[in-house]
């Protein structure tokens, strides 16, 4: 590396994991079986199209394997390589741990730009993609289990589910070998909105701390803050519509491949992304000012940015020219070793990739369990919790001259249904791990910052497991 330019991706993930290391007291060498990748497979296999073969290239990546199965999505990208599949990889043990959720890390990807194949040429290669992966024992519900990431979705989930269940007729939790899957094909609702809802839940929880809004410089709730969002796919999307829709905040930028629409007054993610649909571009769109260079737009002035595009967008190069005073991190990776020292210098406060963007994996794991227990989440209990409310409401209106209000009384008699439940998990999973978080930055001088913490109390659960297991 020139000292000119950034840590890759892996480096920095990496520096970060030993930056809380160093700040912890642990038995030699347990950082290091830590942070090592157990196994990384590179994948090169033919696939028939248009009456010839073509080659393709994928990797997974097992981090770890401290918990099974081991989890994490699958990227579709022309850029994809075997390093940032381990440092995704890495990034996935980390954040299953400090959201609690009993996985190891694993990540996969396939270079491909799925821009340039017909739907039935995807499911083609998607298909023999999942054959690779069984027959190498890293795809099944006990062992490996991926989801969609970057390039990929639900119809190519189900792909891999049904080409699972084919190779494996007698296995009765086929379909929890992948998550993210259509509710009908034993998907979850709200799994598609997760990682953006927890992003959501998560900024929510940093505005219920006083002292860390004012560590950031701000005051108040949501309401009329001005945000930039980089990407408006899954992640972003998600993220810019509930914080704009339910919680009141001016969505001031939008940054695409193309470049950036900006409207001090707040533009209407909804609107923007409809169009981004039909026109592939934001150019053109009838409100706000057109900024070709997209990447400038990462540098004006606004209260939070979400970067939720890709890793790397924030380095050393442009970190000085950064205004925001929060960076919640909702893509992976998204700001450099480098550029974390300094906007950490500046001031700005960073709500760090592993804990913000960890709501994907969190409904993942509620889809893992009800494909499990097979099963809907509020099946047994929406019934009789309605019976109880209609008891509650009865008791209390016994008691008083007037009719409960209609709104308290309709709250009463609603048991809960499966998208209730999945977002009561999600956000309770989000503000207990900002708590935790938040405990062990304050517990140990030695860790100065949210990222740190982060991944010291991803160390410390991690360390705890290998303790337990090797008494
Ligand atoms: P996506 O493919 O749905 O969306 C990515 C968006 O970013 C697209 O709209 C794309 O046009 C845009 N984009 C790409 N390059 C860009 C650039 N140079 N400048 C501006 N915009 C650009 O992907 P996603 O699932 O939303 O994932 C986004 C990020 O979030 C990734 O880092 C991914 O690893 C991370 N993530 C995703 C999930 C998930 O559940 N999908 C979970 C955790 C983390």
């Amino acid at each position: 590396m020139s000292p000119n330019t950034d840590l890759s991706f892996l480096e920095s993930v990496n520096k970060s994991f030993n930056l809380a290391a160093e700040a912890m007291d642990l038995p030699k060498g347990l950082a290091r079986q830590i942070r090592t990748c157990n196994a990384v497979c590179e994948m090169k296999f033919g696939v028939e199209l248009n009456g010839g073969y073509e080659i393709f290239t994928g990797w997974r990546a097992t981090h770890s394997e401290h918990a099974l199965p081991a989890k994490g999505g699958i990227r579709y990208a022309p850029f994809a390589d075997q390093q940032e599949v381990e440092a995704l990889a890495a990034l996935m043990t980390y954040k299953c741990s400090i959201v609690n959720v009993p996985f190891a890390g694993s990540k996969g990807a396939l270079s491909i730009d799925p821009k340039k194949y017909s739907l039935e040429e995807l499911e083609h290669i998607t298909r023999r993609f999942a054959q690779e992966l069984d027959k190498r024992g890293l795809l099944g519900p006990g062992i490996n289990v991926p989801a969609p990431d970057m390039g990929t979705g639900q119809r190519m989930m189900s792909w891999i589910a049904d080409e699972y269940q084919k190779l494996h007729p007698n296995e009765i939790n086929a379909r929890a070998c992948v998550t993210g899957k259509p509710v009908h094909f034993g998907g979850v609702q709200g799994r598609i909105e997760a990682t953006g809802r927890g992003v959501q839940y998560g900024i929510q929880e940093f505005f219920r701390h006083p002292d860390d809004l004012k560590k950031a410089g701000l005051e108040g709730n949501l309401e009329g803050k001005k945000i930039i969002v980089q990407g408006l796919g899954n992640v972003g999307y998600h993220a810019a519509k509930f914080l704009e829709e339910e919680d009141g905040a001016l969505i001031v930028g939008v940054i695409e491949r193309d470049g950036a629409l900006v409207c001090e007054e707040g533009l209407s993610t909804e609107s923007v992304y409809q169009y981004k649909l039909e026109h592939g571009k934001l150019e053109g769109f009838a409100n706000g000012r057109y900024i070709k260079d997209g990447k400038k737009a990462l540098e004006l002035p606004c209260d939070i940015l979400i970067p939720a595009a890709l890793e790397g967008v924030i380095s050393r190069e442009n970190a000085p020219g950064i205004q925001a005073r929060v960076i919640a991190e909702a893509a992976n990776g998204p700001v450099t070793f480098d550029g974390d020292k300094i906007l950490r210098e500046k001031g700005i406060f960073i709500i760090p990739d592993a804990y913000l963007n960890a709501g994907g994996v969190t409904v993942s794991y509620f889809e893992w369990l009800k494909n499990l227990s097979h099963v809907r989440f509020g099946r047994m209990d929406r019934r009789f919790v309605e019976a109880q409310g209609a008891k509650i409401v009865r008791l209390i209106e016994s008691g008083i001259d007037q009719p409960l209000d209609s709104k308290a009384k309709a709250d009463l008699l609603k048991g809960p249904d499966e998208l209730t439940l999945v977002r009561s998990g999600l956000e309770d999973t989000m503000c207990e791990a900002y708590q935790e978080i938040k405990e062990i930055h304050s517990s140990n001088p030695k860790i100065n910052d949210r990222r740190t913490a982060a991944f010291a109390l991803a160390i410390r659960k991690i360390a705890d497991i290998y303790d337990s297991m090797y008494l």
